[in-house]
């Protein structure tokens, strides 16, 4: 048996890697180990419910809601009960998460959560549980991790897959990777809308490589905005994280309040952006929060670097593009559509985050998917369940996609003007005509075109989707 290939090396990845051995497998990642994994730019931390005052079931009612009640409760309920055994077990890795006098895991508070319940390590927690995990993961005999390696399409036979097509990026070679199990772990689509608080490297890749061969996907068109974006200018844009507004920053529209700024993420950020088109200028007001540069030094820093001072200054905001909802669509083991094809982390669609994902549940996510894809990929014979695979109009097969850095700026100008915070018909279909040629030759163009073609066909607004053509569904808490 070939050894399984994993395809990216954030958070995902990496525990899919750590949770196979000692199963043999191929970390192949387009860049050094952890380079280009939005996991390295998670400021909040993990979601779980370890407070006294918590429950995993409270969590869980939060998630539903934040999603505006359209996540499958059966994954919430799997996966937010896993969640305080994600934390310990992170914490047992050797991940320093930041504790009390006593102890006990500090837990923040962010926009969405009814209790404490975010575990952090600073405001760095992504990039410190990932440097832990890739630690561990480069130690361990049974992975060969292949950096500057880049899936560029997936080969299969009679509907399965038979292996991976890998491009070196150092060298231009593409190389065939036999191998009938692969775990697609590639990120989210930020880098396709202008404003964009991802790495702009976060394309989309793993959804155009299963699309092309068929994987189902759902829900792309639900994408989140997150509502405070740094906006200075800065491509991709940096994140002052929902922490902040948890410890008592405030949201100011030419100086005064509007908005509860600790309700779910699609409210604040369409509360801001309506803000915005009415000419205001939006800041966040941290200044009030003691301490806020010794809490908060990774804000502190990223604001430094655009000459802002977070005690002293007030912060211009404005919602960017930041977490992808939809994805592959994937079961309870991670599995997809496709017999020998897993997604984890962002690129799945797990059902979890229905339609808004809640704050700091996607670290989570890309932990329970990764240890769920390595059990299923180890037991693996052969069999799979029959499931429904893609509507055949959107399977466009590759016919030399290339990395076009000008069609990569017409997709994201292209996303970022029609399928943005406020939607409707007649942008969305200019986009989807204007994407449409580009398909066979683009995966950045594809992506984009799934992503534009699923908010068009969906004409109601449901929590992230805000069609501004169709009423929006009431939803109350
Ligand atoms: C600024 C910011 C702050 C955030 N804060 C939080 C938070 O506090 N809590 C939380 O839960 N979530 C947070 N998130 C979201 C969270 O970070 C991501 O959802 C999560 O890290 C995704 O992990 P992943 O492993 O699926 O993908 P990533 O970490 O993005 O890793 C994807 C990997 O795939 C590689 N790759 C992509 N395509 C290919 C290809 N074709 N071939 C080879 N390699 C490929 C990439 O190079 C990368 O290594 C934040 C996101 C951002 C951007």
């Amino acid at each position: 048996m070939e050894p399984v290939v994993i395809v990216g090396s954030g958070l995902a990845g990496l525990t899919t890697a750590w949770a196979l051995a000692p199963q043999p497998c191929v970390l192949i990642t387009s860049g050094p180990l952890t380079g280009g994994a939005a996991s390295m730019w998670a400021q909040g931390g993990v979601a779980a419910a370890l407070g006294a005052d918590d429950r995993p079931t409270l969590h869980a009612q939060d998630t539903f809601v934040a999603g505006a009640r359209y996540g499958d409760r059966q994954v919430i309920d799997r996966i937010t009960a896993a969640a305080p055994d994600v934390v310990r077990e992170l914490a047992r890795l050797g991940v320093p998460f930041d504790r009390t006098p006593s102890g006990d895991f500090d837990l923040a508070l962010e926009g969405g959560h009814g209790r404490h319940r975010v575990a952090h390590a600073g405001d760095h927690s992504g990039a410190t549980i990932t440097r832990v995990m890739a630690g561990l993961v480069a130690d361990l005999p049974s992975v060969t991790v292949r950096e500057f390696s880049t899936a560029v399409s997936l080969a299969t036979h009679a509907g399965r897959i038979t292996g991976v097509d890998v491009r070196d990026e150092r060298t231009g070679l593409v190389e065939h990777l036999p191998t009938d199990r692969v775990v697609l772990a590639t990120g989210g689509v930020g880098g396709l809308f202008a404003h964009t608080t991802n790495p702009i490297t976060a394309t989309g890749r793993g959804v155009a490589l299963a699309a092309r061969i068929g994987a189902r996907t759902d829900d792309l068109h639900l994408v989140q905005f997150h509502p405070t974006a740094l906006d200075v200018g800065a491509d991709p844009m940096p994140l002052l994280t929902e922490a902040l507004r948890g410890a008592g920053a405030v949201l100011l529209a030419d100086g005064r309040r509007f908005v509860d700024e600790l309700q779910p993420r699609d409210i604040v950020a369409a509360a801001v952006w309506e803000q915005l088109t009415e000419g205001r200028r939006v800041v966040l007001d941290a200044r009030e929060i003691a301490d806020v540069t010794t809490r908060f030094p990774s804000v502190t820093t990223l604001a430094a670097e655009h000459g802002l001072d977070i005690a002293t200054d007030l912060l211009p905001v404005r919602p960017a593009l930041h977490f992808s909802m939809g994805g592959i669509t994937t079961d309870a083991a991670a599995r997809t559509s496709v017999p020998g094809l897993w997604a984890v982390g962002e690129c799945s669609r797990t059902g979890l985050h229905g339609a808004n994902r809640l704050a700091s549940n996607s670290l989570l996510e890309a932990v329970v998917t990764g240890q769920a894809a390595a059990a299923s990929a180890d037991a693996f014979d052969g069999t799979w369940p029959v499931r429904a695979g893609a509507d055949p109009d959107s399977v466009v097969a590759s016919s030399d996609s290339q990395h076009d850095p000008a069609v990569l700026a017409a997709v994201r100008e292209t996303l970022d003007t029609y399928c943005g915070v406020l939607r409707d018909a007649e942008g969305l279909q200019l986009a989807v005509d204007r994407l449409a040629p580009l398909t066979g030759t683009s995966d950045a163009a594809y992506v984009g075109w799934l992503i534009a073609r699923s908010a068009l066909a969906h004409p109601l607004s449901v929590g992230a989707h805000r069609r501004t053509d169709e009423p929006v569904l009431a939803v109350s808490a």
